[in-house]
């Protein structure tokens, strides 16, 4: 599904107003206060952000993985932390909008898009994270009902959230393991509370919480697709989409470290000129700015298969994993071109420094992103 070009321009052209209106002044300090954004997060409401790839019937926006993932990475030139709070958002929404019953759909995705409902995913836990078939938290059949006993960890949005999507073992003895696995929209009640808020080096300003839950009571109309055993499969799906959200931040952090090196050695003089001519300035500008433009046209050929309902593993695995690095090694580069001023929380580089490296992390690991790519690889010649 394409987003048509005038609602596209229309809407990049709003959100590249937003980011510098409202987003780019107050980064700085909300990222070194560790500051929830509370009124960023009610403008993203106001400009539909929570619905963005929530389908229009539902009164969502309705966007291509294409137009999403552009807005994305304009976003996250800037500031990536922000594209959390509702990253993780719209996964939980696409299990429901292609997993979920009628009921669940009509339930839940209008309250999504609003933001009346709006959280995340949660999968993590203290023992389980790449191996995620090894989760321990249980979920038991009480009647019409299920008890949830068990914790999650480094869930986004944990806090500020009112409903995650929960993976949990229905069947803890099934083989294979993910036979036994099923999500839940969970929204927050009694059994269900939050740890403590985790300190972290960078991607600040946004929640990343432990979840606790003791007999925590949720009905069967909450098991996402109303059948058990589902609940790997639905969260790979929507893992899909997500690992192109990681690549367009990777694409857009690489872009505005690129960008931000370059004004710096345009302005920088050394031995009587800028530092922008000195040769080896030179080099590590065409590398950045080709590393920028060639992680932008993997997030775009990943992006265009999704949206062409195609299967994209391979393709968002590849985006995801040298986007995410491009954006580790230009936020280093550009450390470089700032020489000791990039040590300084003054300059806005310290902070991609510091957020970059979520990217290689979250949504799969690079590890394993390599080790999804290589299993496409032989699946389609075999
Ligand atoms: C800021 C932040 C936000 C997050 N938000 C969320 C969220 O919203 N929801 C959620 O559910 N989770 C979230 N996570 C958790 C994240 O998804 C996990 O940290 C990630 O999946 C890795 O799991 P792990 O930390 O347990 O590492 P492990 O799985 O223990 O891996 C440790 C290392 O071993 C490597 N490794 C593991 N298995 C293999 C293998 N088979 N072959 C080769 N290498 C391997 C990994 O690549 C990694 O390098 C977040 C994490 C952070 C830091």
């Amino acid at each position: 599904m394409a987003t048509d070009q005038d609602t596209e321009q229309q809407i990049l052209a709003t959100i590249d107003k937003w980011v510098e209106q409202e987003l780019r002044p107050i980064a700085k300090e909300f990222d070194q206060a560790d500051e929830y954004p509370a009124e960023l997060v009610e403008q993203m409401k106001a400009l539909g952000l929570f619905g963005a790839t929530i389908g229009e019937q539902y009164g969502g926006l309705g966007l291509s993985a294409t137009t999403y993932a552009r807005m994305v990475s304009r976003i996250c030139q800037v500031w990536m932390a922000p594209s959390g709070i509702f990253n993780s958002h719209l996964i939980m929404a696409n299990c429901v909008e292609r997993g979920g019953t009628e009921a669940q759909k009509e339930y839940f995705l209008p309250k999504f898009a609003s933001g009346e409902l709006r959280g995340g995913i949660g999968l993590t836990e203290p023992d389980a994270g790449s191996d995620l078939q090894g989760i321990r938290l249980t979920a038991r059949q009480d009647g019409d009902r299920y008890l949830l006993n068990g914790t999650k960890t480094w869930i986004t949005n944990g806090i500020q959230g009112n409903c995650l999507a929960v993976l949990t073992k229905t069947d803890p003895a099934a083989e294979p393991r993910h036979r036994g696995m099923s999500l839940f929209l969970c929204e927050k009640g009694p059994g269900f509370s939050v740890g403590k808020k985790l300190k972290k080096l960078g991607y600040r300003a946004i929640d990343s919480a432990e979840l606790i839950f003791e007999d925590f009571s949720v009905s069967r109309d909450n098991l996402i697709g109303g059948e058990e055993g589902r609940g790997f499969q639905q969260i790979a799906g929507g893992l899909e989409l997500g690992r192109i959200n990681i690549a367009a931040r990777g694409a857009g952090m690489a872009k505005g470290a690129t960008d931000m090196a370059l004004a710096y050695a345009m302005e920088r003089k050394t031995f009587g000129k800028s530092i922008a001519e000195h040769q080896a300035i030179q080099l590590k500008l065409a590398e950045m700015s080709t590393r920028a433009a060639a992680a932008a046209l993997l997030v775009e050929q990943a992006a265009s298969k999704f949206d062409r309902g195609e299967r994209c593993d391979l393709e968002a695995g590849q985006a995801k994993f040298f986007a995410s690095e491009a954006a580790v090694q230009n936020s280093l580069d550009a450390m470089r071109v700032f020489g000791g001023y990039s040590y300084s929380p003054d300059y806005e580089i310290e902070r991609f420094y510091r957020d970059a490296p979520l990217l290689c992390i979250g949504e799969g690991t690079n590890e394993i992103q390599r080790m999804i790519i290589a299993k496409q690889m032989v699946a389609r010649a075999g």
